[in-house]
């Protein structure tokens, strides 16, 4: 993985695992992922509360309509 990041701030191009902006200074915070490869088996799991919340709203919905359909 080389992909080249931008600042927030400026828009200016920074390397590659710089945490703050050479051309405004400005810090970005490395962001988790909602969403990360499963330790064991295939698929992604939820890591953060973002990524179970997706999940809580997707089986919702599929459990309306699996009872919508079943009326
Ligand atoms: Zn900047």
């Amino acid at each position: 993985m080389n992909e080249q990041k931008y600042c927030r701030n400026c828009g200016s191009a920074k390397p590659t695992g710089a945490t703050s902006c050479a051309n405004c200074g400005a810090t970005s915070k490395p962001k988790r992922p909602w969403f990360g490869p499963k330790r064991i088996g295939y698929g992604i799991r939820p890591q953060t509360w973002q990524g179970w919340l997706i999940v809580a709203v997707f089986v919702a919905v599929v459990t309306g309509i699996a009872l919508w359909l079943g009326r």
